[in-house]
């Protein structure tokens, strides 16, 4: 058997915070508010997988009034719910993510990302997917530049 799931996470992008996406830290002068490092990938991606094995969401297996994950890295949270849905006799058939941000361009860091996201998870890298776009300037209010946005699909295989 196999099931699909979806996930979406959007973190605002503000003065005074590292950027950090699928566990790679981009040079930017902004970074992603949040509770924990605001992985705004990797949360998208847990969600995915929480949602294909109908096991809640981010917030209620890890929740942002927790001072444990405050400033938690957003990997060690992936490979938690990895091995939760691996617990459940899940395996990854693969995983395809859309980040939309405005800026940084993110061009140059994808295949960095793809194969950070690969060591976390144990999977080759031909199984994940990493693509970037931006919004022609439209979007998030006013200033299309002040967050990033992701959607992420897993196929789990049972
Ligand atoms: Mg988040």
């Amino acid at each position: 058997m196999q099931r699909i799931g979806l996930g979406y996470d959007l973190h605002r992008l503000v003065d005074g915070r590292r950027l950090v996406l699928g566990g790679l830290e981009i040079p930017f002068k902004k970074g992603l508010l949040g509770h924990s490092d605001a992985d705004v990938l990797t949360h998208a991606i847990c969600d995915a997988l929480l949602g294909a094995a109908g096991q809640g969401d981010i917030g209620e297996h890890f929740p942002d009034t927790d001072p444990a994950y405050k400033d938690a890295n957003s990997i060690f949270l992936l490979q938690k719910v990895h091995g939760l849905i691996r617990q459940k006799g899940y395996k990854i058939v693969n995983i395809d993510t859309v980040i939309i941000a405005e800026e940084p361009n993110l061009k140059p860091f994808k295949p960095k990302i793809r194969s950070c996201l690969a060591q976390a998870l144990s999977l080759s890298e031909d199984v994940i997917s990493v693509k970037a776009k931006t919004q022609e300037g439209l979007g998030f209010g006013p200033n299309a530049e002040e967050a990033i946005a992701v959607y992420a699909v897993v196929l789990l295989s049972i």
